[in-house]
C-alpha cells in the first residue's frame, strides 16, 4: 500500500487519537478488548453515516458522492488490510495497551 505524506500523517495523527480514546474506554469502562475494538468500529460507520447524509443533503460543497456499498467494501478492506500487518513503530503503543 502507497500513501502520499499527507495520508501519513493524518494516519499517524488518527492512530494517536483512536489509541488514546481505547486505553482510557478500557480503563474506565472494564470492558473486554474485542468488546471496545467493535464499538470503535462501529464508531467509523456512524461517523460515515454522518459524514454521507451531510454530503447528499448538500451541507457539504467539495463534490464527493457517497456511495455506500462501494465505500463500506473499502472500509472493510482497510479494517482487513491493517490487522495483517502492524507497521513497526505502532508495536510500542500496543505493548503500552496491553500493559494498562
Ligand atoms: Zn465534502
Amino acid at each position: 500500500m502507497s500513501s502520499s505524506p499527507n495520508e501519513e500523517a493524518a494516519r499517524a495523527e488518527l492512530h494517536r487519537a483512536v489509541v488514546a480514546a481505547f486505553c482510557k474506554v478500557m480503563n474506565e469502562s472494564g470492558l473486554p478488548p474485542m468488546t471496545v475494538m467493535s464499538l470503535a468500529a462501529a464508531v467509523v460507520g456512524s461517523v460515515y453515516r454522518e459524514v454521507a447524509d451531510q454530503h447528499r443533503t448538500g451541507g457539504c460543497t467539495c463534490g464527493w458522492q457517497p456511495s455506500p456499498e462501494a465505500d463500506v467494501e473499502i472500509l472493510q478492506a482497510a479494517l482487513a488490510r491493517a490487522t495483517e500487518a502492524v507497521p513497526f513503530a505502532d508495536l510500542r503503543v500496543v505493548q503500552v495497551v496491553g500493559h494498562a
